[in-house]
């Protein structure tokens, strides 16, 4: 949809769009279309979108996808799109960090920006086959980074454990309306078997997010403060002396394996 057009149904619905609730849409459905060839759409499968927005994706998803499936927090553009795509969209009118969402196959969003990261880990509790998803271009640098870098993150670990990440296109700010402040970046992850066995995940990823919390401070440093382990049982873990960011995600699978024994072996604290 150009500019114009957007315009006039957004004033037909008297909605003003708010950047608290990310509302920039898309104008380029060259974009859209190319989105939703990458996710690979195979027939029968069901599609879940979060944010449609005015439809400019799920406009191609009802062509191809056995079911479609869209979470709209907006009242106004939940019918919109409902009245628009009627029986070919099933409406879940909420929050899609609170709704419980349904089981689907293939997961796309141009993501309010704003709820990205809660999003994408919420994603990543669901089996699925893959996921297009439009966030912020420093966002993505941050999920597909290398150790050692800036944006070697929480959530590079967390996402490289469960998912291949791939950057597919960068889109300018100029192809939404109204323009938001930043470029975007087209990801897609595709679920796949962890690339290293930790023997508890839950506490691989606690360890993770406490790692983190003190990326620059050396893992000695932050294990000493953390309450997983008493001070006398550091001895001769590996990596004591390295700054959290420096370590793959392999050797913070190792580390959380190894203290993940040693605590096992104590009296829960
Ligand atoms: N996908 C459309 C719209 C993008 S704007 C496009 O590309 O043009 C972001 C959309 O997400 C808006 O429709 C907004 O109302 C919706 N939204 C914002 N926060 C949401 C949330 N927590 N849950 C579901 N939808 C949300």
């Amino acid at each position: 949809m150009r500019p114009a057009e957007i315009k006039s149904v957004l004033n037909e619905l008297q909605l003003v769009p708010t950047k608290g609730k990310g509302q920039s849409f898309l104008t380029d459905d060259d974009v859209a279309r190319r989105e939703v060839d990458f996710l690979g759409i195979e027939p029968g499968d069901t599609v879940l979108e979060v944010g449609p927005g005015l439809g400019v994706l799920t406009r191609f998803l009802v062509e191809r996808a056995g079911k479609v499936i869209t979470v709209e927090l907006d009242r106004k553009l939940a019918a919109f799109v409902q009245d628009r795509f009627g029986a070919k969209v099933e409406m879940v009118r909420g929050d899609a960090l609170e709704v419980e969402l349904p089981s689907f196959d293939r997961f796309i969003s141009n993501v309010p920006y704003s709820i990205s990261s809660p999003l994408i880990f919420r994603l990543l509790e669901h089996e699925f086959k893959s996921a297009i998803i439009m966030v912020q271009k420093e966002f993505a640098d941050r999920m597909v980074a290398a150790p050692d870098s800036d944006d070697y993150s929480r959530l590079t670990v967390s996402v490289y454990y469960r998912a291949k990440c791939e950057r597919l296109e960068q889109v300018p700010r100029n192809r939404f309306w109204p323009e938001p402040e930043v470029d975007s970046t087209v990801l897609r992850l595709t679920p796949r078997p962890p690339p290293f066995h930790v023997h508890d995940e839950q506490f691989f990823f606690r360890l993770v997010e406490r790692l983190f919390g003190q990326r620059r401070k050396k893992i000695g440093t932050v294990l000493k403060k953390s309450d997983f382990l008493r001070p006398e049982q550091l001895d001769g873990i590996p990596h004591l002396d390295d700054r959290v960011e420096a370590l793959s995600p392999e050797q913070i699978g190792t580390l959380a394996d190894i203290v993940w024994e040693r605590k096992k072996g104590t009296s829960p604290r």
